[in-house]
């Protein structure tokens, strides 16, 4: 029997100095929860604030028995507190949103539609968005289509806070850096059926914008490993592989010189010496390559699935016929 109080729906917001927004925030998300029906729980993580948030947020904990709170001790970024709330929630679906009001928790409704439908990932699409030209929209567009290009994900808009998952998604999924962005590129890899349904956006009322052009830099970065990580993941043999070949046929083709040299130039012993241990070396490094792309595509293959690997029917586990 399934448990009616059984958390259904979990919504994960990071919070870091937002005093005068998460009240608000949480009266509107309770409302729209308390609408659709479902038992749902409120998760707000504080990304060591150091203004008022922590003590309001402790104060809506008091009144609401749906609200939970992480507190950390200092400001680790949004990926970490994403994913600190998404390994305390209980729901089979997680909803991600910022806890500035920009998103509006008026949309959760639709995006549960849309998973309902069979996707495993909804992500918003802030059609018109409401940021800076310059500073925000144009990097963001930019950083949108080199995710674009370099994962195989289609959506307009990677960067968009507001998402809903299936647990089984999330479970597969290891958040650090900036990489909370690229969510639905890593989601993907794992098989996830991704899908955007467009919401809406407003402007920041109170407190700042926690990030700058700065960020545009780390999240370059983050994409660069990003990408080797996507093209290598599935058969690091292949990479490793590819520079072992390479080595060896270096090597190989320096035996042909060293040979030819002592054969028809005479070289001393001395020079003999140094081209044989070059060559040996490139020999030693290229098997070197190639068993070290062995053991990598063996953890791949072995090593840490959490949870297994994505499954659209559950036949196995529930049993029906
Ligand atoms: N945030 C966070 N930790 C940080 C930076 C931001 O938890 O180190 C939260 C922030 O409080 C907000 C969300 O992440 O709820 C998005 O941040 P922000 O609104 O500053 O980003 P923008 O909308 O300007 O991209
Ligand atoms: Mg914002």
């Amino acid at each position: 029997m399934e448990d009616p109080n059984q958390i259904k729906l979990s919504v994960v917001v990071p919070v870091y100095n937002e005093e005068e927004n998460v009240q608000i925030l949480h009266s509107k998300i309770d409302a729209v929860l308390k609408s659709i029906g479902i038992p749902y729980e409120i998760l707000f993580i504080d990304d060591g604030s150091n203004d008022g948030t922590f003590r309001i947020l402790q104060s809506i904990y008091r009144s609401s028995e749906r609200t939970k709170i992480i507190s950390f001790r200092r400001n680790f970024g949004q990926s970490a507190a994403m994913a600190a709330g998404f390994g305390a929630a209980r729901g089979s679906i997680i909803v991600a949103m910022d806890g500035d009001l920009q998103n509006d928790p008026g949309d959760i409704p639709r995006l549960l539609q849309k998973l309902d439908e069979g996707y495993d990932v909804v992500s918003g699409w802030r059609k018109d968005r409401k940021d800076k030209m310059l500073l925000r929209k144009i990097p963001s567009w930019i950083a949108n289509r080199l995710i674009c290009s370099v994962t195989d994900v289609r959506l307009h808009d990677t960067g968009c806070s507001l998402k809903a998952f299936r647990r089984e998604v999330i479970e597969r999924i290891r958040l650090y850096g900036e990489l909370h962005r690229f969510i639905p590129a890593l989601a993907r890899v794992e098989g996830a059926r991704i899908t955007e349904v467009e919401v809406t956006h407003h402007s920041r009322r109170f407190g700042t914008s926690k990030y700058n052009l700065t960020r545009t830099f780390r999240v370059l970065m983050d994409l660069t490993s990003l990408n080797i990580f996507l093209k290598y993941l599935k058969n690091p043999l292949r990479f490793f592989g590819k520079l072992g070949i390479l080595f060896g046929f270096l090597g190989s083709l320096g035996i042909l010189f060293v040979a030819f040299q002592a054969i028809f130039k005479k070289i001393p012993q001395s020079e003999f010496n140094v081209l044989i241990t070059l060559v040996f070396l490139l020999w030693v490094l290229g098997s070197q390559f190639f068993f070290f792309g062995f053991v990598a595509s063996l953890i791949v293959k072995t090593g840490d699935r959490r949870g297994g690997y994505l499954t659209s029917h559950y036949y196995a586990t529930k049993g029906d016929r």
